[in-house]
Protein backbone atom coordinates (compact mmCIF):
# COMPACT_ATOMS: atom_id res chain seq x y z
CA UNK A 1 0.00 0.00 0.00
CA UNK A 2 1.53 2.97 -1.05
CA UNK A 3 0.27 6.12 0.91
CA UNK A 4 1.28 10.05 1.40
CA UNK A 5 0.28 12.75 3.38
CA UNK A 6 -0.86 16.31 1.85
CA UNK A 7 -0.39 19.07 4.47
CA UNK A 8 -1.75 22.25 4.26
CA UNK A 9 -3.45 24.95 5.82
CA UNK A 10 -6.56 24.61 3.63
CA UNK A 11 -8.03 27.59 4.89
CA UNK A 12 -10.10 27.19 2.81
CA UNK A 13 -10.08 24.05 0.64
CA UNK A 14 -9.84 24.97 -3.19
CA UNK A 15 -10.64 23.68 -6.13
CA UNK A 16 -6.84 23.96 -6.77
CA UNK A 17 -6.02 21.50 -3.62
CA UNK A 18 -8.93 19.01 -5.06
CA UNK A 19 -7.11 18.89 -8.38
CA UNK A 20 -4.28 17.52 -6.58
CA UNK A 21 -5.83 15.66 -4.11
CA UNK A 22 -7.63 13.55 -7.39
CA UNK A 23 -3.75 13.48 -9.04
CA UNK A 24 -2.91 12.06 -5.83
CA UNK A 25 -4.79 9.66 -5.26
CA UNK A 26 -3.45 7.96 -9.23
CA UNK A 27 -0.06 7.92 -7.93
CA UNK A 28 -1.05 6.29 -3.99
CA UNK A 29 -3.21 4.22 -2.75
CA UNK A 30 -4.26 6.33 0.33
CA UNK A 31 -3.91 10.13 1.23
CA UNK A 32 -4.23 11.95 4.40
CA UNK A 33 -5.31 15.46 4.17
CA UNK A 34 -3.69 16.78 6.81
CA UNK A 35 -4.25 19.87 8.47
CA UNK A 36 -1.84 21.49 10.14
CA UNK A 37 -2.45 23.57 13.28
CA UNK A 38 0.72 25.29 14.28
CA UNK A 39 1.12 27.32 11.16
CA UNK A 40 2.08 30.95 12.01
CA UNK A 41 -0.89 32.42 9.34
CA UNK A 42 -3.93 34.06 11.32
CA UNK A 43 -6.75 32.08 9.83
CA UNK A 44 -10.19 33.15 8.83
CA UNK A 45 -11.41 29.42 9.55
CA UNK A 46 -10.74 27.35 12.90
CA UNK A 47 -8.75 23.87 12.46
CA UNK A 48 -12.34 22.30 13.69
CA UNK A 49 -14.27 24.17 10.38
CA UNK A 50 -11.49 23.47 8.12
CA UNK A 51 -11.71 19.81 8.91
CA UNK A 52 -15.51 19.85 8.91
CA UNK A 53 -15.10 21.55 5.33
CA UNK A 54 -12.81 19.13 3.96
CA UNK A 55 -15.07 15.75 5.00
CA UNK A 56 -17.72 17.35 3.46
CA UNK A 57 -16.00 17.97 0.52
CA UNK A 58 -14.17 15.10 0.03
CA UNK A 59 -17.00 12.62 1.18
CA UNK A 60 -16.88 10.75 -1.99
CA UNK A 61 -13.40 10.02 -2.15
CA UNK A 62 -13.30 7.02 0.37
CA UNK A 63 -9.31 6.29 -0.13
CA UNK A 64 -8.82 10.01 1.60
CA UNK A 65 -8.65 10.32 5.34
CA UNK A 66 -8.90 13.78 6.97
CA UNK A 67 -6.80 14.91 10.26
CA UNK A 68 -5.18 17.58 11.60
CA UNK A 69 -1.24 17.91 13.33
CA UNK A 70 0.87 19.77 15.14
CA UNK A 71 4.10 19.86 16.00
CA UNK A 72 6.97 18.86 13.06
CA UNK A 73 5.51 17.22 10.25
CA UNK A 74 8.38 14.78 10.04
CA UNK A 75 6.70 13.17 13.11
CA UNK A 76 3.64 13.28 12.29
CA UNK A 77 4.61 11.41 9.14
CA UNK A 78 6.63 8.76 11.57
CA UNK A 79 3.53 8.66 13.83
CA UNK A 80 1.11 7.81 10.25
CA UNK A 81 4.07 4.90 9.31
CA UNK A 82 4.79 7.01 6.15
CA UNK A 83 7.51 9.24 5.02
CA UNK A 84 6.06 10.77 1.99
CA UNK A 85 4.20 14.40 1.28
CA UNK A 86 2.54 15.45 -1.58
CA UNK A 87 2.65 18.76 -2.12
CA UNK A 88 1.14 21.01 -5.27
CA UNK A 89 3.64 23.74 -6.82
CA UNK A 90 1.79 26.77 -8.27
CA UNK A 91 4.76 29.55 -9.68
CA UNK A 92 8.25 30.13 -9.18
CA UNK A 93 7.02 31.60 -5.37
CA UNK A 94 6.36 28.60 -4.29
CA UNK A 95 9.52 26.66 -5.37
CA UNK A 96 11.37 28.48 -2.97
CA UNK A 97 9.24 27.60 -0.31
CA UNK A 98 9.07 24.03 -1.14
CA UNK A 99 12.61 23.62 -2.00
CA UNK A 100 13.89 24.63 1.82
CA UNK A 101 10.68 23.02 3.45
CA UNK A 102 11.39 19.12 1.69
CA UNK A 103 15.37 19.91 2.35
CA UNK A 104 14.80 20.67 6.16
CA UNK A 105 12.75 17.80 6.52
CA UNK A 106 15.00 15.69 4.99
CA UNK A 107 17.31 16.73 7.54
CA UNK A 108 15.29 15.82 10.08
CA UNK A 109 14.74 12.62 8.74
CA UNK A 110 16.52 11.31 5.93
CA UNK A 111 13.78 8.84 5.14
CA UNK A 112 11.49 11.41 4.21
CA UNK A 113 10.36 12.39 1.07
CA UNK A 114 8.97 14.78 -0.99
CA UNK A 115 6.49 14.23 -4.24
CA UNK A 116 5.54 17.76 -6.06
CA UNK A 117 2.39 18.22 -8.67
CA UNK A 118 2.87 21.32 -11.10
CA UNK A 119 -0.56 22.47 -10.66
CA UNK A 120 -2.61 23.07 -14.03
CA UNK A 121 -3.28 26.15 -16.02
CA UNK A 122 -6.93 26.58 -15.01
CA UNK A 123 -5.56 26.20 -11.14
CA UNK A 124 -1.78 28.41 -11.13
CA UNK A 125 -3.73 31.43 -9.70
CA UNK A 126 -5.85 30.04 -7.17
CA UNK A 127 -5.11 30.07 -3.72
CA UNK A 128 -6.64 30.22 -0.34
CA UNK A 129 -5.57 33.42 0.68
CA UNK A 130 -6.86 35.15 -2.81
CA UNK A 131 -10.29 33.17 -2.39
CA UNK A 132 -10.46 34.62 0.95
CA UNK A 133 -9.52 37.97 -0.26
CA UNK A 134 -12.02 38.17 -3.33
CA UNK A 135 -15.08 36.74 -1.03
CA UNK A 136 -14.37 39.46 1.85
CA UNK A 137 -15.20 42.00 -0.62
CA UNK A 138 -18.23 40.17 -1.66
CA UNK A 139 -16.55 38.76 -4.99
CA UNK A 140 -17.49 35.93 -7.18
CA UNK A 141 -15.32 32.46 -5.98
CA UNK A 142 -17.23 30.22 -7.61
CA UNK A 143 -15.23 29.33 -10.11
CA UNK A 144 -12.27 28.69 -7.21
CA UNK A 145 -13.53 26.71 -4.58
CA UNK A 146 -16.75 23.60 -4.10
CA UNK A 147 -19.92 25.53 -3.45
CA UNK A 148 -19.86 24.67 0.46
CA UNK A 149 -17.19 26.72 0.89
CA UNK A 150 -18.72 29.31 -1.08
CA UNK A 151 -21.81 29.03 1.17
CA UNK A 152 -19.09 29.36 4.29
CA UNK A 153 -16.99 32.14 2.73
CA UNK A 154 -20.60 33.84 2.26
CA UNK A 155 -21.36 33.31 5.71
CA UNK A 156 -18.00 33.87 7.65
CA UNK A 157 -18.54 37.18 6.35
CA UNK A 158 -21.74 38.56 6.86
CA UNK A 159 -23.13 37.94 3.41
CA UNK A 160 -25.94 35.33 4.01
CA UNK A 161 -26.63 32.26 5.77
CA UNK A 162 -24.77 29.39 5.63
CA UNK A 163 -26.68 26.24 4.38
P1 LIG B 1 0.44 25.92 3.14
O1 LIG B 1 -0.12 26.85 4.16
O2 LIG B 1 1.26 24.81 3.67
O3 LIG B 1 1.04 26.59 1.93
P2 LIG B 1 -1.94 25.51 1.61
O4 LIG B 1 -3.21 25.06 2.20
O5 LIG B 1 -1.89 26.90 1.12
O6 LIG B 1 -0.84 25.18 2.64
O7 LIG B 1 -1.53 24.52 0.44
C1 LIG B 1 -1.23 23.18 0.67
C2 LIG B 1 -0.50 22.64 -0.52
O8 LIG B 1 -1.33 22.73 -1.67
C3 LIG B 1 0.78 23.38 -0.89
O9 LIG B 1 1.71 22.43 -1.39
C4 LIG B 1 0.34 24.32 -1.96
O10 LIG B 1 1.41 24.66 -2.82
C5 LIG B 1 -0.67 23.45 -2.67
N1 LIG B 1 -1.63 24.26 -3.42
C6 LIG B 1 -2.44 25.22 -2.94
N2 LIG B 1 -3.18 25.77 -3.93
C7 LIG B 1 -2.82 25.13 -5.08
C8 LIG B 1 -3.20 25.24 -6.47
N3 LIG B 1 -4.08 26.15 -6.87
N4 LIG B 1 -2.60 24.40 -7.34
C9 LIG B 1 -1.68 23.51 -6.92
N5 LIG B 1 -1.28 23.36 -5.65
C10 LIG B 1 -1.83 24.16 -4.74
Amino acid sequence: MRHAIYPGSFDPVTNGHLAIVDRGLRLFDRLIVAVARNSAKRPLFTVEERLEILRGTLKERPRVEIDAFEGLLVDYCKHRGTHTVLRGLRAVSDFEYEFQMANMNRKLDPSFDSVFLMTGEEHFYISSQFVREVAMFGGDVSCLVPSTVQERLRHKYGQGKAK
